[in-house]
Order: C-alpha cells, then sequence, then structure tokens
C-alpha cells in the first residue's frame, strides 16, 4: 500500500506546523513517513487511513504524558501544532534523534545491552501510571496473542510449516497463562530498529526509543520479549546477549518469578508471529522489502533455538533475575540433605568418615603437570595412586566447581559471541578407585541411560539413573565405568537402593582417564538422552552449579580442602593496592588474574586461554618444558654465586658470545634489562672516560637512575624531570612520517653537535625502537651514527633487550640489520624466558677499561640456575629454529596485515623484522595518530582472548611481538579478528 506522497506531505507540514523544509520518506511498514531537514531535524508521521484514531490519541496521549516525565531523556520530542490550525492526530512531527538504528551497531556489548534492557525497565516503570482507551485493543503482534498463528499456518510450505506447527504446540504446552502476569501499556515495538544508539566516550549510548505505533495493553513483559527478540538474531551467543539485557532490565524494573518463565515463550510466539506476518504479506505485496527486513533473521533464531534446552533457556532467565536457575534446585538439595542418613554409600562403605585424598587439578595447580603430563594418561594414574598410598587413603577425590586445564579438546568449545566460551568447570565430583571397584546405587532409580560414549575425554561407558521421590524428580549420573557395565542394565530398568550398578573403568575404555567414577547429580535432564555435560563454562556457573548440585551433599566426604574457592580478581587487587606500589601498573580495564601459561596461551584462573601477541619475554613460549626441566634440576643441586667455579655458567658464556661477532669476546651476567643497560652505561663511562651520552628520542632502556638518563621515553614522559645535562637525545627514527634521508641527517647533525663540540660521546640505541613506536631506522641510519661517535672516541651499546635472540629473523641481533659492530651488547628478556637474567657483551677493550681495580661482584648474577636457564634458551632457539620460523612467521603475518591494511585505512602502517612487528592506527589516509581507535582494537582484541599493548609517543602503536612458538594458525586467528573488529560500526568514528 503507498503511503502519501512527498508533495502531500509537505503541504500538511506547513499547514499544520508551519515549517518548511526537505522531506525525505524514510522505509516504514504503511509509508507516510519522513525526515524533515529544516532548521533543525523532525521525523514527520502521517498514519494511513485504515489506523484508528483512538490508536494515534493513544500514541499522543503516550508522548505528551512520558515528555512530562522527569528523567525520561530518551522519547522523542512531539512538537504542537500551530494554535490556529485544527490539527489532526494523524499527522505527527517529532524533534529528530540524532544516531544510529541499533540494526546497525555493531559490536552489541554487554554495557549497551545493559543499557537497552535498563531503559526499558525504566519505561516500564513511567507507564505503570499511563493508561489510554485507544492502547486496548487485540494487537495481533503482541507476543502472547501468538494463538493466531496455526490459523495462518497454511501460508507456509513444509517443510517451514511443520517446524511452526512444532513450535506452536510447544508453546500450547507450556505452563504459562499471559492473563496471570501483570498487565499494563507496553510500547509494543523495541525492535533494532527504533532504538537509537549514539557514540560517547564511554562507548556506545541509547539516545532514544522511537515510533509509538504499537503502544497496546497486554502483560508488561511484551516489551522486553520483544525487544530480546531481534537482540538475539545475528547472535553466535543469543541467550548471552539476552542475559544482559534481562540483568540491565531487572535493576531498573524487578521481574517477577513467573515473568522469568514466560519470556522464553513470548519470544517465541513473537518470532512465530514475525514470520508469520511476513509470509502473509509476502503473498499479498512480494515487492515490499520493508516486511521482510527481519525474516531471515527471525527463522535464523528460531533455528538456532531448536538446538538449544528450553529448561536451560529458563534458567539462564532466572539466573539474571537473581533467582535460583534452576527451579527445582533449593528442592532437591534440600531432599538430599534431609535424607542423606538413608542412602546406600556409592563404594559401598560411608565416605562421611573416611579419609581422603583431594587433588586439586585448577588452572593454577600443577596436580595435572602441564600440558604433555596430561596427555599422558599412564603417568598420571600413576601419579595419583602412588599420592593415594603416600596418604594412606583408598579413595582420591576430584572437586565439584573446578575449573581444569585438562579440557582441550574442540568438543569444550562453545559459541560464543566473540571468543569461544570453553568449557572448564567440572560439575561432577571424582571419586578415583582402582579400575573394577563396584558402585551401588545410592537410592532407587530408573535407568534412564547406559550408552558408551567412546573417544578420548569422553564419559566412555556412561550410566544415569532418575530418581523419584515425593513430588520431585532428579537424576544422578556415574560416567567412565568398565565397559562390562553396559551389560548389566537396559533403558528402562528398575534399579533398587544398593544395587550393584557399575564398576569404575580402565583406560583407555572408560573415556581415557585416570580410573575414577564421574559422579554427578542433574535436577533436570535438559533434553539430554545419551549424554550430559559434566564440565561448563566458566560463564555459565552459576546457572549449572544451581542445575547440578554439588554431589558431596550425597556422599557426605569432609575435608578442608574439598571446596573450590577462585581467587575474586576484585579482592587480588585491593590486596595489590594495599601492599604494591601505586604506581605498578596493570593491564586492561579489568585485570586478568593469569594463572598458568604454555606455548603462545595464558590462562586465566577459570581456564580461559588468551594468545599472547605482545610478550617477547617468553621467547621460546611460555613454561617451555625443557626449561623447567634444567631450572628444576639446578636449583635442587646449586644455586650460588660467581665466586665458585662452574661450568654452566662458562657454557652459557661461551654459547651466548657464538651467537655475537667475534669481537665481542667477554660476558657479564645480570639479572635484568636495567640492569645491563646501567652495567654498560657505566663501562662506557669507564672507556670514555666520558659522562655525555647519546639517545634516540623515545627510548626506554630501565629503571635505574643511570637508565632513565638516557630514557626520554620516561624523563619526558608523565612525573618525568627533562633531559638531563649529560643526555643528547637524538630525533627518532620515524621513517613513515619522515622520509629516511633526512631522518639519518637529522639525527647525524644532531649528534656531530655534540660530539664535534664535546668529545668522546656514548651512543645507545635499541636498533629498532621499541617503546618509540616499533621504529625502522633507514638503512644507513646507524653507520652514519656510529662513524661520528668512533671519530669522537666514543663507544657504541645496541641494546637488544627488546629484539634479540632470533626475533627479527633475517639476524640473530637486530643490529647486524645494520651491519654495524657495538662495542657493548646488552642482552635481556629473552634470554631467560622469564627467568631473571640478562647479560653484557663487551669488546675486550671494553672490558680492560672497566677493570681498573674495583672487584665487580654480583649477587645474583650469572648463578648456575639462571646460567643453566639462559644455556637451554640458547639451544632451544638453535634446535627448532625459531630465527628462520620468525623470519617466515613474521613475513607471513605482515602480509595478512598489509592486506587488511589495503581495505581498512586505520591502519596507518605496517613495519617491522621478523616477529616483531608494529601496526600503527592513524586517521584515514594521513599520519595523524588515532590513538582512541588503537585502543578500542586492545579493547575488543581482549575480548576475543587475544593480548595486544600500545606504545609509541601517541599510544597508537600494537607492538606485537609474541613468543617465537606463535603458529600460522594463532597468526590466522589474530588477522581475522582484527578484521572483524576492523570493520565494526564502533571503529568508524
Ligand atoms: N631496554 C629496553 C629496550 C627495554 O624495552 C627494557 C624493558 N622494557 C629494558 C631495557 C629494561 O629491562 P628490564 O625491564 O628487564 O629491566
Amino acid at each position: 500500500m503507498p503511503g502519501i506522497g512527498e508533495k502531500a506531505a509537505a503541504q500538511l507540514l506547513a499547514e499544520q506546523f508551519g515549517i518548511e523544509g526537505q522531506l525525505r520518506p524514510l522505509p516504514s511498514e504503511w509509508g507516510g513517513t519522513f525526515q524533515v531537514a529544516a532548521e533543525q531535524k523532525y521525523l514527520l508521521k502521517i498514519a494511513p487511513e485504515h489506523v484508528p484514531v483512538a490508536r494515534l490519541d493513544a500514541e499522543i496521549a503516550c508522548i505528551l504524558f512520558l515528555n512530562k516525565r522527569p528523567g525520561v531523556t530518551w522519547i522523542p520530542q512531539l512538537i504542537p501544532p500551530l494554535r490556529n490550525v485544527e490539527a489532526t492526530s494523524r499527522v505527527r512531527l517529532y524533534r529528530w534523534i540524532d544516531g544510529v538504528s541499533l540494526r546497525n551497531v555493531t559490536p552489541h556489548g554487554p554495557p549497551l545491552l545493559r543499557d537497552i534492557g535498563q531503559i526499558l525497565g525504566l519505561l516500564r516503570t513511567a507507564l505503570a501510571e499511563f493508561d489510554h482507551p485507544g492502547a486496548h485493543f487485540d494487537f495481533t503482534w503482541a507476543p502472547h496473542n501468538w494463538r493466531w498463528v496455526p490459523q495462518a499456518i497454511h501460508v507456509f510450505d513444509t517443510p517451514e510449516r511443520n517446524e511452526i506447527a512444532e513450535w506452536t504446540s510447544w508453546l500450547d504446552n507450556v505452563d504459562l497463562n499471559p492473563a496471570d502476569l501483570p498487565h499494563g501499556v507496553n510500547y509494543g515495538d523495541a525492535n533494532d530498529d527504533n532504538i537509537i544508539v549514539r557514540r560517547s566516550d564511554s562507548g556506545p549510548q541509547i539516545a532514544g526509543l522511537i515510533d509509538f505505533g504499537d503502544l497496546h495493553v497486554g502483560p508488561c513483559i511484551n516489551d522486553l520479549a520483544i525487544c530480546l527478540t531481534y537482540i538475539m538474531m545475528n547472535k553466535r551467543d543469543p541467550i548471552g546477549a539476552a542475559v544482559k539485557v534481562i540483568e540491565g532490565y531487572h535493576a531498573a524494573h524487578s521481574l517477577t518469578d513467573a515473568e522469568a518463565a514466560s519470556l522464553l515463550p513470548l519470544i517465541m510466539g513473537r518470532l512465530l508471529i514475525s514470520v508469520t506476518k511476513a509470509r502473509q504479506r509476502a503473498k499479498k505485496d512480494p515487492d515490499n522489502v520493508y516486511w521482510q527486513v527481519s525474516v531471515r533473521d527471525a527463522w535464523a533464531l528460531i533455528r538456532q533455538l531448536k538446538k538449544l534446552n528450553p529448561y536451560l533457556i529458563t534458567c539462564h532467565f532466572r539466573g539474571a533475575c537473581g533467582f535460583e536457575p534452576a527451579p527445582t534446585g533449593h528442592a532437591v538439595r534440600q531432599w538430599v540433605k534431609n535424607n542423606r542418613a538413608g542412602l546406600h554409600p556409592l563404594l559401598g562403605f560411608q565416605l562421611a568418615e573416611e579419609p581422603v585424598t583431594v587433588f586439586d587439578w585448577s588452572t593454577g595447580s600443577l596436580g595435572l603437570g602441564d600440558f604433555q603430563d596430561m596427555a599422558d594418561v599412564a603417568g598420571s594414574t600413576r601419579r595419583v595412586f602412588t599420592q593415594m598410598e603416600e596418604h594412606g587413603t583408598r579413595v582420591g577425590v576430584g572437586r565439584y566447581n573446578e575449573p581444569r586445564p585438562v579440557y582441550t579438546t574442540a568438543e569444550y568449545m562453545l559459541p560464543g559471541e566473540d571468543a569461544a566460551l570453553v568449557r572448564t568447570v567440572h560439575i561432577g565430583l571424582d571419586l578415583f578407585m582402582p579400575a573394577g571397584t563396584p558402585l551401588y546405587a545410592p537410592l532407587d532409580g530408573i535407568v534412564r541411560t547406559i550408552v558408551n560414549n567412546p573417544g578420548d575425554k569422553e564419559y566412555g561407558p556412561l550410566l544415569i539413573l532418575e530418581h523419584q521421590v515425593d513430588d520431585l524428580t532428579f537424576y544422578t549420573l556415574y560416567g567412565h565405568n568398565s565397559v562390562e557395565t553396559l551389560s548389566m542394565w537396559q533403558a528402562g530398568d528398575r534399579v533398587r537402593k544398593g544395587d550393584k550398578i557399575a564398576e569404575i573403568g580402565p583406560y583407555p575404555e572408560n573415556g581415557n582417564w585416570v580410573p575414577h567414577v564421574h559422579f554427578q547429580v542433574m535436577t533436570d535432564m535438559l533434553d539430554f538422552t545419551d549424554d550430559f555435560p559434566g564440565v561448563v563454562a566458566p560463564e555459565h556457573r552459576e546457572v549449572w552449579l544451581s542445575i547440578c548440585p554439588d554431589p558431596n551433599l550425597m556422599l557426605g566426604i569432609q575435608h578442608p580442602d574439598l571446596e573450590y574457592q577462585e581467587a575474586d580478581p576484585d579482592n587480588l587487587l585491593a590486596r595489590r593496592r594495599r601492599v604494591l606500589g601505586p604506581n605498578l601498573s596493570t593491564s586492561y580495564d579489568r585485570p586478568l588474574h593469569i594463572v598458568r601459561g604454555w606455548k603462545t596461551f595464558l590462562y586465566d584462573a577459570s581456564g580461559r586461554p588468551y594468545l599472547d601477541t605482545r610478550n617477547n619475554i617468553a621467547h621460546v613460549g611460555h613454561e617451555h618444558p625443557r626449561l623447567t626441566r634444567v631450572a628444576r634440576q639446578q636449583i635442587a643441586l646449586l644455586n650460588t654465586n660467581t665466586r665458585y667455579l662452574h661450568e654452566a655458567r662458562l657454557a652459557c658464556a661461551e654459547a651466548l658470545l657464538q651467537t655475537l661477532p667475534g669481537h665481542l669476546s667477554c660476558v657479564y651476567f645480570v639479572n635484568s634489562g636495567s640492569e645491563a643497560n646501567d652495567l654498560a652505561l657505566r663501562m662506557a663511562k669507564a672507556a670514555t672516560e666520558h659522562h655525555l651520552v647519546a639517545t634516540l628520542d623515545g627510548a626506554y632502556h630501565g629503571h635505574t637512575q643511570a637508565t632513565l638518563d638516557v630514557s626520554p621515553y620516561k624523563f619526558n614522559g608523565s612525573g618525568g624531570n627533562g633531559c638531563p645535562a649529560s643526555t643528547v637525545v637524538l630525533p627518532a627514527p620515524d621513517t613513515w612520517r619522515v622520509p629516511d634521508v633526512s631522518v639519518t641527517l637529522r639525527a647525524a647533525e644532531a649528534l656531530r653537535e655534540v660530539a664535534d663540540g664535546r668529545a668522546p660521546v656514548t651512543l645507545i640505541h635499541e636498533s629498532l625502537p621499541s617503546c618509540a613506536g616499533q621504529l625502522v631506522p633507514p638503512a644507513d641510519f646507524f653507520q652514519v651514527l656510529y662513524a661520528i661517535v668512533r671519530e669522537a672516541g666514543g663507544v657504541c651499546i645496541a641494546d637488544e633487550v627488546q629484539t634479540g635472540l632470533g626475533r627479527v629473523g633475517k639476524a640473530m641481533w637486530a643490529f647486524e640489520l645494520y651491519d654495524v659492530l657495538p662495542d657493548i651488547v646488552t642482552i635481556g628478556k629473552p634470554l631467560g624466558n622469564g627467568h631473571p637474567v640478562a647479560a653484557v657483551a663487551v669488546t675486550e677493550k671494553v672490558a680492560r677499561a672497566f677493570d681498573n681495580g674495583m672487584e665487580y661482584f654480583n649477587s645474583f648474577g650469572g648463578n648456575p640456575v639462571s646460567c643453566i636457564i639462559a644455556r637451554e634458551v640458547l639451544r632451544i632457539v638453535h634446535e627448532d629454529g625459531l630465527q628462520r620460523h620468525a623470519l617466515d612467521a613474521g613475513e607471513r603475518w605482515m602480509a595478512a596485515l598489509r592486506h587488511l591494511q589495503a581495505s581498512h585505512p586505520a591502519i596507518g602502517d605496517v613495519r617491522g623484522y621478523g616477529l616483531f612487528i608494529g601496526l600503527e592506527f592513524s586517521q584515514p589516509g594521513t599520519c595523524r595518530p588515532a590513538p582512541d581507535k588503537a585502543a578500542y582494537i586492545v579493547r575488543r582484541m581482549l575480548d576475543h582472548r587475544i593480548l595486544t599493548s600500545l606504545d609509541g609517543p601517541d599510544e597508537n602503536v600494537m607492538k606485537l611481538k609474541p613468543p617465537m612458538s606463535i603458529t600460522d594458525a594463532e597468526i590466522n586467528t589474530f588477522v581475522d579478528v582484527l578484521e572483524k573488529i576492523l570493520g565494526e560500526t564502533m571503529m568508524q568514528v
């Protein structure tokens, strides 16, 4: 049906409001909606004839009512018509709300979703005092009115008709009577076109809700259900998104138990109404695209929901309102507590008095060893049973509610909105006993499931019993049984309390685990038949702990360590603030509590893995097992100072010198990069008998006073005291902004000025300045500077703390890229892979000058543990070909980033060597830094569990310098995620 034309609309606008302007038709259900550009912007709505005047009157009355409510700033202002005209409610003019519709905003992050919920909650509170006869009618779009859908089902062909029928019959059987829910006026149209969002410094904000044409009286929860229907579309984790909206709503306006339970049926009702209406209209008017805008997304959501369990969804929704997620959780726990004494012991003997060994297998424990150990079931079995024997216990216990690092296969991943959710939290209780140990039914039951779940890290032979007690039903699960257990039962069999029901299986038939029974209690089967989750995502912990209560309620084991308690990051932060210096910063808005590392990943206490692309200290990969082994052995044997002879120190020094040019012949071991540079500066002073040091702008060389004095990054930064008299700052080699020739020329001029005038000068430099913004100096840069220094009798210090040990790919050391021979090389971070060991390599001449009679002694520097570790790092770099890998992987990575740059102008520059890459974000088409975009990207990368960091004078350069163990697949993940983020509308400032 065509709406009114622009000309006629303009005439009405002029007549009734005295406003003349440009009219632009907007997409709408019936036409007649225009944007008006006059002195201000307006929205003009002219209702078609078929809309009853009473509804239009209701809309106007409602807007006028809301416009008067204090604090309601997110409703469009209605413009009154001219006083002297007879206006009709068919023509309404609103002040325009600036912003974009939610449909065009990506991503829908948790704060935005909570805000949406909160606004709807506030709206409900406001509307509680409003009523109008025009809102009382049978609104066919209202979610609770889905009952007309089955009558219209003929518009669909199969298979869609079957799908609709299946859902309507599901709705028929849901325990919901909409008439019982609190009723009132609903806004009725909180879809993603009508929620207007604007940008603010703190992220996207709700600017307003528009279009009050669907006002209707019905269950007050309709507005939330309608909104959730659209919010859940196009989401990988629709329930997670809905939960955030519900949380916001509930905080503003409390939901009742019955309302929380009604949400899913009402969402489903609205979805069925939407697709049916769309089909009806498509038949009538195939060309009208407006009516079809959401139909594909609606169908996709219907099919997504089909794969989820309604009971589980409602548990999530209840949890979002602060109710116990599982409706029967409390009752089941209570029943078990009251009846524990009458249960038959699962293992045939009471566990309440039994001494047990409780295993700590949490993410931050070595109970399971490292990831290599975890793959070794025989070894793990030996360890478990040896420990039990040592403790003199016949039973071992694995904890309920414990996040564990062991669940690593794809099977344990769930779709998340950004990063996948990883299932780590164990919601059963493990009892370790030898294979063959019989298990007995704790109470009467019916065999619900008896199947083999074969495969690595599965349940193996699985038994689930259903128990009906009083008016409650609950279930008990027994996983990892012997294959013989399978022949003991058939589904439907009755089991008597005390019957032998299963026996503990040996590996590998038990799913390839250390022999144990995984015992779990469930309040609902969630439509599972042959399986049931025993491990869940930490994000869903509260919901699942309610669905699956603590099995120890049935067992009664007494042990102080049985309850897993996860450290609260807020508490850790508070303690940290109390006892550690206030200028010790943490990364990210919400600091991470990292408890484990492996290769390119760090793991937080809940077991979530983070891809680490910023840590060049963990050079050969986090927690490399070879390093752990040599460190453990050496510290058990000897760790003392350099006043005794030791093979490890010599072997390490010799190996290090072998990687350096021959003119460097002598090594001093220290404990940090700062200490290395501090010592290097002291040596340079001894060699030149002069204090003057030249450094590059933006450089950081350490935290001691001497190194701070040559670090413009610090002395010109926040809290700095400016450049000391003994330091000369040379311009940073920013070849992206300044042509190579000028870069070299300017630095040379600045150096010559001091070298020529004030004699021997020390030059300290990184060959690829890092904190200065991952810069790549021109090819002749250091040769020119070295020549000036040498001519003046000075010395050159190459700081390889960031860049050394093969990271730059083409060379072992970054200074080699520039074909220069430093007098002193300082080596830090990567040398110990996280262990504090650093070194200074010097020429014989420098060493001699330094040896002026004063002893060089360092309590820790060069101790055998440090040297053993550094020696092993050098071996691993060599044996695993990490320098070559850095070259290849880095080139591939930079090529992929440059490819992205072609379509994303926010990437100003991609530069670097090997796995030392700078990604500079700038205003499109210019060299002007874009720190806000850079910060946005870092935040969003973290949402995808990728760790990145920024540096450079404008904090707009992403420093990519991952552990050298990074794989092609991990680099691809990084690039894919970055591409996705660059495409988000919240990026397009
Ligand atoms: N030199 C450079 C180039 C560095 O980046 C750093 C540390 N970021 C240091 C020296 C100081 O090393 P450390 O933190 O081990 O003292």
